[in-house]
């Protein structure tokens, strides 16, 4: 690999850093009435409405504030799910499928509105979103989508055949591609560094490096020990997604935590950058092992993403391999060097749905399989309404939500997961 000289293991959307405020010496306050634990999309969406709404709020997490996931994906606002709409259907009915999607349609809605309301400088476009057929087969896959989604759903997308594809992607690896022009690009670390400085501006107390090790059931209320002493809480909210752990072990049976890894080339010449995509598009492909990928919010980088395929190599070794990704989707770019490689963690459930609700007298939303930029935030809403008792108008909220079967946390089964996924998509 041509690595570029100034090679950082660190997420791009983090250099610098768009939060300069610290939040490590706030003292810990000795009890709130909601705390909540974690300070990505959903923690703090799910704080800033509560704290609108004067209930008093303790946000902590237990690395810098707002430097998760959130801050690490690619920015793909996007609308729909991570499961597919006939398989969501078969299970659930046309009804609630119908509801769950115009939701995912709302939610990206729901960060223009915060974006808006925040006055957020976050690069939020509606670029759209392409996802691009990686076998003959999924082209046609992806036209069945097309017209479902006009005749069912009232939404309008656009189906692109290979001959016209070069509009949008500069590469021959595709076979067609389905259009949603309603999905938005953003900056994710200006975005959620956005709302930490709107929940601190609110008066929600933000405590960072604060890891919540264990939560106790009062008569009314909790007690939550954690690394920086002992506090109490009437009501909890966990948003802690792909970093979920021991301290919540019945939704840890319910979540496997996956890592996905991004690179971003050194800063290219605008005849090199802006042809890759044309129109500016959110791209990912339609592969069990996906690729997603996007220009830099000023059009200078590539910003490409996949699975972190092998979480023992160095962050070096698996940049290696996902440049090689890379190339096989653009190979003009042999010679490009690789600036940024930084990885993160996503929140997988067994039907591949997010889901919200109160288990055990905690509040909780999570496994958004990748898909959580807009319903993180929009479900983080969701939450505080929830919390202050007020009907949540959500059809996330009652999808059974099952364990994964022999699973505690310690995902045996994943060689096994990826062995078939891999062949499947080596398949033609
Ligand atoms: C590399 C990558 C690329 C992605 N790309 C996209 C994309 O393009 N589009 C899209 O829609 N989604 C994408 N995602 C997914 C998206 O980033 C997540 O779904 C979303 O950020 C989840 O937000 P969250 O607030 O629920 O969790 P997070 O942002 O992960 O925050 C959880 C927080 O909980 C804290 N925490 C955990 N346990 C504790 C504890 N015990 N005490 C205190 N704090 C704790 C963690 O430190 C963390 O800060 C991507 C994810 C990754 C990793």
């Amino acid at each position: 690999m041509l690595r570029s000289k100034n090679f950082k293991e660190i997420p791009y959307w983090l250099d610098p850093p768009p939060l300069t405020k610290s939040f490590s010496t706030n003292s810990l306050p000795a009890r709130t009435d909601v705390l909540v634990i974690g300070s990505g999309y959903t923690g703090t969406a799910a704080a800033i409405r509560l704290k609108q709404a004067g209930v008093d709020v303790t946000l902590i997490d237990m690395a810098k504030l707002g430097t998760a996931a959130s801050a690490r994906n690619g920015g793909m606002t996007l609308t729909g799910l991570s499961e597919g709409l006939t398989k969501i259907e078969n299970k659930l009915g046309k009804e609630k499928v119908k509801q769950l999607f115009a939701e995912s349609l709302e939610s990206v809605n729901t960060v223009e509105r915060l974006v808006a309301e925040g006055s957020i400088d976050c690069d939020f476009q509606r670029y759209g979103h392409l996802e691009t057929a990686f076998k003959p087969a999924h082209f046609e896959d992806l036209k069945r989508d097309q017209e479902r989604l006009h005749n069912q759903f009232n939404h309008e997308t656009h189906i692109i055949p290979a001959s016209e594809l070069k509009t949008e992607i500069d590469s021959s690896l595709y076979h067609g591609a389905l259009l949603d022009p309603i999905s938005a690009g953003v900056h994710p670390a200006k975005y959620i560094a956005g709302l930490v400085s709107m929940a601190d501006d609110l008066g929600v107390k933000l405590c960072e490096e604060v890891t919540a090790e264990d939560i106790e059931h009062r008569t009314t209320g909790f007690s939550v020990r954690t690394n920086r002493g002992t506090m109490s809480a009437d009501e909890i909210i966990v948003a802690t997604n792909g970093y979920t752990g021991p301290l919540t072990p019945w939704l840890r049976k319910r979540l496997v935590s996956t890592e996905s890894l991004m690179i971003a080339t050194e800063e290219l010449p605008a005849e090199v950058a802006q042809p890759l995509i044309p129109r500016g598009r959110m791209i990912y492909d339609t592969k069990r092992f996906l690729f997603y990928f996007r220009l830099s919010p000023d059009g200078k980088r590539l910003l490409f993403g996949g699975r972190l395929k092998s979480p023992r190599k160095t962050p070096q070794q698996n940049a290696e391999y996902m440049f090689r990704d890379m190339l096989s989707v653009y190979p003009r770019l042999h010679d490009v060097g690789i600036e940024y490689a930084w990885s993160g963690k996503l929140g997988f459930t067994m039907d591949r749905s997010p889901h919200i609700g109160k288990h055990n007298g905690l509040y909780y939303s999570l496994g958004y399989c990748g898909h959580g930029v807009a319903l993180a935030t929009y479900l983080g809403e969701k939450l505080a309404e929830m919390v202050q008792r007020k009907n949540p108008a959500t059809a996330f909220v009652d999808l059974p939500f099952k364990a994964i079967p022999f699973y505690r946390g310690n995902p045996w089964f994943r060689p096994f997961v990826y062995a078939y996924f891999s062949t499947m998509d080596r398949l033609a």
